[in-house]
């Protein structure tokens, strides 16, 4: 039987892509778009999303599924990563200037993270920028932290003196547990979107959306819902008092330029400087 072409999984670079792959950070063909982060009470803007693209000369603009697992397999994923931990903290550096003040969240891969150069590499990204650390937050899998506990707890304490935070990454409440976190000093917990999807269906959902909240309230978590895509959701998360959400009910991701017009628009609607 003849073998199935590699293009058939849609998660799967075409061959030619991966050799491309290795060139696209020197030919400046990534780039970065950000996706807002609203909060669910008060409508105010409360931050942004630092995601990835590859604007590939022929292909037109390719979203990370195409190509993150490749970089993270040949390791590329540290030196990308550097890329966009500098790329995000200059942003924020400009919206900074422009007198905003919200976060901006990178997400960083499991290699990266343990890489040796991830710790020098922050502090390097936070100097050449000026960003406020406050301001950045690193995003990690919960198995990224978990599974090299012995490394990975050292290293979150050395980000943790430079005024970072942390946040956990697709959090499904029910299986994810939220006491194997605790020692790793996490800010923030990011609801999963498949989880989102499915809790208008589940009666046991929202409890434990409930519960967390009430947990997430004494341990001073913030949580933030993602993928939210109707008024149904955001309402059913706004009843649970989830602070913050992001979805493309709010925003699809944008280039800086275009949030800064959203900012401006935001400001008007909202009738106050963020
Ligand atoms: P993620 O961290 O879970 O990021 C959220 C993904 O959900 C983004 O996909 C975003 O565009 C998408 N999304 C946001 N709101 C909605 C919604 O309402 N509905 C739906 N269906 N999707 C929504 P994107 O940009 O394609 O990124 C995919 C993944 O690639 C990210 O998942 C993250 O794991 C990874 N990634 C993106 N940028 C970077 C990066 O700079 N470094 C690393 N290491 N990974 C990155
Ligand atoms: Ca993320």
């Amino acid at each position: 039987m003849a073998k199935r072409p590699a293009t058939s999984d849609p998660k799967k670079p075409p061959h030619g892509l991966i050799a491309e792959l290795a060139q696209a950070l020197e030919r400046d063909e990534f780039f970065l778009v950000y996706q807002p982060t609203i909060d669910l009470q008060t409508n105010a803007f409360a931050g942004v999303e630092a995601l990835i693209r590859w604007r590939h000369p022929q292909r037109g603009v390719l979203k990370p599924d195409l190509f993150i697992d490749e970089l993270e397999a040949s390791g590329q994923i540290v030196e990308v990563g550097r890329w966009a931990l500098n790329t995000a903290c200059s942003q924020g550096a400009i919206w900074h200037d422009k007198g905003y003040r919200f976060a901006v969240s990178v997400n960083v891969s499991p290699k990266q993270f343990e890489s040796g150069e991830f710790v020098d590499d922050v502090a390097g990204a936070l100097a050449a920028s000026e960003f406020d650390p406050a301001l950045l937050v690193l995003e990690f899998s919960q198995t990224t932290i978990l599974e090299t506990k012995e490394s990975s707890l050292p290293r979150l304490h050395e980000l943790k003196a430079f005024g970072v935070r942390f946040a956990v990454d697709d959090f499904e409440p029910g299986r994810s547990v939220l006491d194997d976190l605790q020692e790793f000093t996490i800010d923030v917990v990011k609801l999963d979107r498949q989880f989102i999807a499915g809790m208008s269906s589940s009666s046991s959902a929202a409890a434990l959306v409930r519960e967390l909240v009430q947990r997430g309230k004494t341990r001073h978590l913030q949580i933030i819902a993602s993928g939210i895509e109707n008024a149904e959701q955001r309402k059913q998360l706004q009843i649970e008092e989830v602070n913050t959400g992001q979805g493309y009910l709010f925003s699809v991701p944008h280039e800086a330029e275009e949030i800064d017009r959203f900012l401006e628009d935001f400001a008007i609607f909202s009738g106050k400087p963020l």
